[in-house]
């Protein structure tokens, strides 16, 4: 066990990412106390019930009044708004981070309150499940994964790399990226991605060729990946598209471009299109392997196999 990095920390948003942080942190002995506080009195009650926190405050100006370190885990739209509400209420000296999944529309959010005397460093850890709520969380979740950091201009480096070594003590790798280009990257590796999921499974729905128990019976062929990225939440995901509207405007926009390209190929019978392409593709997925990011088990390890 390590002597806590911060003797008191503050989680608003008691979700996913909150409680998988706070699982990870006590495993890891880096906080001393933890307050915790969600808009939801039914999920203060489950924090309560579960032993989430050390102390669920029922006021949030409660929750952040001595914290060292208050994270920020609520939907990127409420970011800046919460943070309005708790600014003259932060001690001297405190770092204020979040793990929004969109990074410059935060920096937009917070900036213009963010006391002289407080940090501000937003983080964004790649790593989440299509669950939501202060039951999803577990220790695990960020082992291996990715933590973006994204200084903002003139960032206290001390208090940079202090919450930089807080995500490396509870299991991720971190990697410092601007905001724009954290924005872009994460279109093409996230945003997007779920985008696509969510049409595919809202064209099956609108589909009534198929039946729904066609659907669910034969899902297994590709569609049931997409299922469980579309069953992620809607408010985070409407905020990430509402506040990351150009980057995943372009993606979307070269997206569609591929696609028609696809389309053609297959309507004018153009088999080496669609193979080079598809060949191309596949390296992809052998990248991700060799990095360590993904199981390389038959159907992401769902599948027994007799060794
Ligand atoms: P979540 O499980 O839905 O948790 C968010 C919690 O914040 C919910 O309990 C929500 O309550 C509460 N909340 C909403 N507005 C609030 C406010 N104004 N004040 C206090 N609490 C409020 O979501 P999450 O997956 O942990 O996501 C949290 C943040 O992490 C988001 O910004 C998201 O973009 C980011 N993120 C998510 C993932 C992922 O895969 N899930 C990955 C990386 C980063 P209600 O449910 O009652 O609204």
């Amino acid at each position: 066990m390590s002597a806590p990095l911060y003797e008191r920390v503050a989680l608003i948003g008691l979700g996913l990412i909150a409680s998988s942080m706070f699982w990870a942190m006590k495993r890891s002995g880096l906080a001393g106390h933890v307050t915790g506080y969600d808009l939801s009195a039914e999920h203060r009650e489950t924090a309560h019930k579960i032993g989430l926190c050390d102390t669920v405050c029922d006021d949030v100006l409660d929750a952040v009044k001595d914290a060292d370190l208050v994270i920020l885990a609520v939907p990127v739209g409420a970011i800046g708004d919460v943070f309005e509400q708790i600014a003259s209420s932060l001690k001297p000296g405190a770092t204020v981070s979040d793990v929004g999944s969109v990074k410059q529309s935060v920096i937009d959010q917070v900036t213009p309150n963010l006391p002289s005397h407080v940090h501000f460093i937003p983080t964004h850890p790649m790593a989440g499940t299509e669950h939501s709520g202060p039951g999803a969380g577990f220790a695990t979740l960020f082992d291996n994964r990715w933590c973006l950091i994204v200084p903002i201009e003139g960032s206290d480096e001390t208090a940079v790399s202090r919450v930089e070594t807080l995500w490396q003590k509870i299991g991720a790798n971190t990697e410092r990226m601007d905001a724009l280009h954290h924005d872009q990257v994460c279109a093409v590796v996230s945003h997007i991605p779920h985008l696509i999921a969510y049409t595919m499974v809202g064209v099956a729905d609108d589909l009534s060729r198929i039946s729904d128990q066609e659907v669910i019976k034969f899902s297994a062929a590709g569609f049931r990946d997409f299922t469980r990225i579309a069953a992620s939440d809607p408010t985070m995901w409407r905020d990430v598209f509402l506040t990351n509207r150009e980057a995943t405007l372009e993606i979307l926009g070269r997206f569609t471009e591929e696609l028609f390209a696809l389309q053609r190929a297959i309507r004018v019978d153009d088999g080496d299109h669609l193979h080079a392409y598809f060949t191309r593709t596949r390296e992809i997925r052998r990248g991700i392997l060799e990095a360590g990011q993904d199981t390389s088990a038959p159907d992401f390890g769902r599948i027994k196999v007799d060794q």
